[in-house]
Order: C-alpha cells, then structure tokens, then sequence
C-alpha cells in the first residue's frame, strides 16, 4: 500500500479546482529536464480523461530524446509562441507549477504566470518553495515530481484514470531524476509505484532505451574528448571538474542535451564523492553550472553559495557570470572551504 504523502486538506483543495476548470495550463521550469516533462504530461494525460481543456507551457525547447512521449509533440514553448502561450495563460481556470520552487526558474514566462488570475497550484519536490500560489504541494523527500503527480492523482481516487501514455510519462520522470534508479532511490515506495505502472502496460525496458540510447555519435566522442582531455580529478579533495568552453563545442557540433549526464561521470571514480560540470554558455553569456554528490556532502549548499543556483542535495546547479577561469577559481575557493566536510563524507 503506498502511504498518504500529501496532505488531505491540500488533495481535497485541488480535486475541487480541478472539478470547477474547464480550461488548465501547466507550467514547468527553463530547459525542462525528463522530470519536468514526464510530470507534466502525466499530468496532462490524466486531466484529459477528466474531459479538462489542457495545455503544457514551458520556457524554451528540451531535449529530442523525451519527444517520444505522447502529448510531447503539443507542448507550447513560451519563447517561440509568446502571445498564443500568454492568451492561454490568462484564460487558465487552474494553472499548475511542477517541478520548480521559484519563479525565477520560468525566466520570461514568470512575469504572465504571475499575473494571471487563475487559481495555482505548485507540485514539486525542491527544498523551500516560494509562496506564490494557492496550494502548494511540496515533498522534498520524494524523488521526483512525477512520482508526486502519481501520489495525487491516487490520492484524489482517480487511479483507473491513469492510461498507459500517461504512466509512460511518470515513468520516464521518476526514472530520469533518480540517474535509472541509481540515486535518491532507495524508497520501497518507489517500485510498488512502478509495479503499478507496469500493471498499466508500460515497457520500461524500452522506456530506458528510448531515453538514454539515442545519443548521436557527436555526444559520445564529445563524451570521450572531456573525459581524456577536460576532467581534471583533485583526489586531496574527493571532487572533480569537468569544463568544455565555446570554442569546444563548436568543434563537436555541440546541441542542447549532448552533455546530460556528463557531470555523473566523475563520480564513478573511487572515493570521489563531488563532481562539477561547468559549460560556457555564450547565448546567455554565462557558465551554466551541474554539480553532484554522493552521500552526505550538500552540493546545493555550494551551488547556493558559490554559483547563484540551488537544488538537490545530491545534485543541484547554477550560473556564474564571469569567464571560465574566474568560475575554475570559484570551484577551487568551494572546494577550500568545504574541505573538512569533503573529506568527511
Ligand atoms: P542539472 O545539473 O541537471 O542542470 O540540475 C540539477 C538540479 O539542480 C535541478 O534539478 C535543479 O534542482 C537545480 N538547478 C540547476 N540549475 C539551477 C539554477 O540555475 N538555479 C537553481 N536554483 N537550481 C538549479
Ligand atoms: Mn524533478
């Protein structure tokens, strides 16, 4: 049996919103990752069987291995379609957050969020959520958002309601943000949830396939180059770095998504318990920052504290605005002050 994660005051709350919407958008936060997106078309799928007019709206594009997902193809990228994004926004009966707690994590399309008059209700899973809409349904001892969005819909009594798309699409976020079941997994929970799951059809081994082997041939020689010539190891302090500038990327014929996953790497060495990930990002004219951690060591402590970000405690990240070198520098100072608790974790 799965325990009631989530409030009954809040389940009741949003089962009554739902009940009143007729038309409900979703939002989820800038490069949306396989937990904001498979949370969200779960999400999606199950409001659809409630009859519910639905519309996924997220900042910018997201990576082309979660585009199999049914409903993937529908979602409505704010960046692109601004005024379309902007009209369904404000004419949201109910308009659902997943998977962010600030809303400065929706760049551009925080400020008609905001604005909007529908009622919001925040589903996600980040310490220290901030206080901007009606429910807020915060787990962060749960991995991940979808599974949430599992918890509620059965909470609410709906689970004959969950199709096999929209299991697909849970699955595929609660197995992206746990690394394949590999970290922030050990709840038993998790599988009696994925039982149910395959009970309504789902084929995870394909899921897995179709998420994580469909790389291009251009990722993994990228992968091979920073791992021969980028990673630089600081076995004194049990971390790693991994840096690839513009120029790198230009070389391999860098897209968006190539180099997923790239900051877990490190931590496959022995004794290595902090791995960072730094990626110059001359678009937005900064370095965008991935970190990770096994076991006790807070990484989002460095990332709030050093690189203007947050998360996770075993995986979180951040923006530098400087040069590579200045942010080479700012790794090194963190990892200077968080020597002792490096060595000791
Ligand atoms: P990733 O390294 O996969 O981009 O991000 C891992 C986690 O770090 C995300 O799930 C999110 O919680 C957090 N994160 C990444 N970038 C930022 C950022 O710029 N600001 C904040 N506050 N959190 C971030
Ligand atoms: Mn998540």
């Amino acid at each position: 049996m799965l325990s009631k994660v989530i409030l009954q005051s809040k389940i009741d709350k949003v089962a009554k919103y739902f009940d009143l919407a007729d038309k409900i958008v979703i939002v989820t936060h800038t490069s949306p990752d396989g937990d904001a997106i498979g949370s969200s078309l779960g999400l999606l799928h199950f409001l659809e069987t409630q009859e519910k007019n639905v519309h996924i709206i997220v900042p910018n594009s997201f990576p082309d291995f979660l585009r199999w997902m049914s409903g993937a193809k529908d979602i409505i990228r704010y960046d692109k379609y601004s005024e379309f994004a902007e009209q369904l926004i404000n004419e949201a009966d109910v308009i659902c957050c997943l998977d962010f707690n600030a809303t400065s994590r929706l760049e551009a399309l925080a400020k008609p969020v905001l604005e909007a008059p529908g009622r919001k209700v925040l589903i996600d899973h980040h310490l220290d959520p901030e206080d901007f809409c009606r429910v807020v349904i915060s787990y962060p001892q749960i991995s991940s958002t979808s599974e949430l969005v599992f918890r509620l819909i059965c909470q609410m009594g709906n689970f004959d309601d969950i199709t096999r798309e929209g299991a697909e699409c849970i699955y595929t976020g609660m197995m992206t943000d746990t690394g394949g079941f590999t970290y922030n997994s050990n709840s038993s929970e998790i599988y009696f949830i994925i039982a149910e799951l395959l009970l309504k059809g789902i084929d995870k081994d394909e899921i897995y396939r179709k998420v994580y082997h469909t790389y291009s041939e251009n990722r993994l020689r990228l992968m091979g180059y920073v791992l021969y010539e980028s990673m630089v190891v600081y076995p004194q302090f049990r971390s790693a770095l991994i840096c690839l500038d513009a120029e790198e990327q230009k070389k391999f014929r860098y897209v968006k998504g190539d180099t997923e996953g790239f900051v877990n790497i490190p931590l496959q060495i022995k004794d290595i318990c902090f791995s960072a990930f730094l990626r110059e990002d001359s678009e937005k004219k900064m370095i965008k920052v991935s970190l990770r951690s096994v076991g006790t060591f807070p990484c989002n402590k460095i990332a709030a504290e050093f690189f203007n970000g947050g998360g996770h405690l075993n995986a979180s990240g951040g923006e530098f605005y400087g040069t590579m070198e200045e942010a080479i520098a700012q790794f090194k100072r963190a990892l200077l002050k968080y020597e002792g608790l490096l060595l000791k974790s």
